[in-house]
């Protein structure tokens, strides 16, 4: 990068041979946009393995992991334990289509913890699980709208890839090709962290909004904490409007406590969304809740919904086997993990007088170029992004992988040790000038 110089090589040339085939054979060399490091700029790295809190390149260079694979790896990378149960099961045969006793033991798992989860379907994707919840509180209601909330993220089902502009009740313009108007026409987009407009979209459209679904404490604007009573409101304001509160947990089920977000606020939606930590690194995912809304799913009823790999025996061995290992002092030890990681940050941009702030959600986290409180996705727009560019990559050149994006939650597990959190403290204060010179 020009204008930022580094204290270590900083070359990637097997990773950008790879990204060069990979360009040939795959739109913008990736099967998923982020990983393309469009935000930052550079060579994406190719990572070829993973133990504990580090990853290794396909240059053969270590880095200290703060992406977690966007959330799963709350264990760290080849957890033994996990490992060997992916083994165990891998060798019994990798998908029979046929119901098994790995998928009973997840779902009474995730069951055990979520009080307000009486029975759980069980999908591949996160967004196979939002979707398949909006499908769900539609058939359940009979109501087509539903409502979210810009800057929350809930995979890229079509109904909800609108983020819309400003305004109290903006309805949806589609935000990608390919979304038609009548896909997005239904899904209203109010300002998050406003009860007010919610309020108001309720009584704009009487009998109509099927539901209403939030990220249970959003990451994908960056960290934005959901301010005190919003998630209470939002529960008590479908409930007075015969409307389904349905909170994606995708990202905070199971991190952010041993019940998730629910396990932070006690607020009980209707139904539930998961993914992530709770595939263990596979692709499984989940959506939950009530049983009077569940038992509207065929066969038992008329709401379709369905996956040829839902259950897969290896996914829900990985699963299992990383819930079982996530104890209270499991979580103690991420939470310890990320206040370290954020105490550094912080000193480190402070000596370098960058303004910013920290915003947490239990363990996740984010750092917004900013010294205003951010409460939603126009505040996290208004950082000074700019600065996080030579943050990240003078982070990447002294061995510390970060989400390539400012709008991103950086994400610990058990594994970052001392050693981890040494290398990272000692690549910071470096980053921090980089924020502290950049221009806009
Ligand atoms: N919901 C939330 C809150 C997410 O963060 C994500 C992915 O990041 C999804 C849904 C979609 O999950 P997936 O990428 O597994 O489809």
């Amino acid at each position: 990068m020009a204008g930022v110089s580094y204290p270590y090589p900083y070359e990637a040339k097997v990773s950008q041979t790879l990204f060069d085939r990979a360009s040939l054979v795959t739109p913008g060399g990736v099967n998923s946009p982020v990983r393309a490091f469009r935000a930052v700029g550079g060579t994406p790295r190719f990572m070829v393995s993973g133990t504990g809190p580090y990853l290794t390149d396909a240059d053969g260079r270590e880095y200290v992991d703060l992406v977690c694979s966007w959330g799963p790896m709350i264990l760290g990378h080849a957890h033994p334990a996990v490992v060997e149960a992916i083994q165990a099961a891998v060798t019994r045969g990798t998908s029979f289509g046929t119901p098994g006793e790995g998928e009973v033991a997840l779902a009474e798992e995730i069951v055990a913890r979520i009080a307000p989860v009486e029975q759980v379907r069980l999908v591949s994707s996160g967004t196979e699980a939002t979707m398949s919840a909006i499908r769900l509180a539609r058939g359940f209601t009979g109501r087509a709208k539903i409502v979210k909330f810009a800057g929350c993220y809930h995979g890229h089902v079509d109904a909800l890839l609108a983020a819309a502009g400003s305004g109290l009740a903006t309805f949806a313009l589609p935000d990608t090709p390919g979304v038609t108007g009548a896909q997005a026409g239904d899904t209203i987009v109010l300002p998050y962290n406003d009860l007010e407009a919610v309020r108001a979209a309720f009584a704009a459209h009487p009998g109509e909004i099927a539901c209403v679904i939030t990220e249970a404490a959003p990451g994908n604007m960056g960290v934005v904490t959901p301010g005190e009573g919003f998630n209470q409101g939002l529960a008590d304001l479908c409930r007075a409007n015969g409307a389904l509160y349905i909170s994606d947990e995708v990202m905070t089920g199971f991190r952010t406590s041993r019940a998730g977000w629910y396990g932070v606020d006690g607020v009980a939606p209707d139904l539930m969304t998961f993914g992530k930590v709770m595939g263990g690194g596979f692709p499984a995912a989940a959506f939950g809740g009530r049983a009077d809304v569940m038992g509207h799913l065929a066969p038992v009823g008329p709401v379709y919904q369905a996956g040829t790999l839902s259950g897969n025996p290896i996914a829900t061995a990985a699963g299992l086997a990383q819930l079982r290992l996530l104890d209270e002092a499991a979580y103690e030890k991420v939470d310890a993990v990320s206040s370290q990681i954020q105490g550094l940050v912080t000193e480190a941009l402070t000596k370098e007088g960058v303004a910013h702030r920290v915003q947490t959600a239990s363990n996740m986290f984010s750092v917004f170029f900013t010294e205003n409180e951010v409460r939603n996705y126009d505040d996290a727009k208004k950082q000074e992004a700019f600065r996080f560019n030579g943050f990240f990559h003078s982070m990447l050149a002294q061995g510390v992988y970060l989400p390539p994006s400012a709008f991103e939650s950086w994400f610990v597990s058990t594994s970052h040790d001392d050693k981890a959190i040494e290398r990272i403290a000692a690549a910071l204060p470096a980053a921090a000038r980089a924020a502290a010179e950049a221009t806009a």
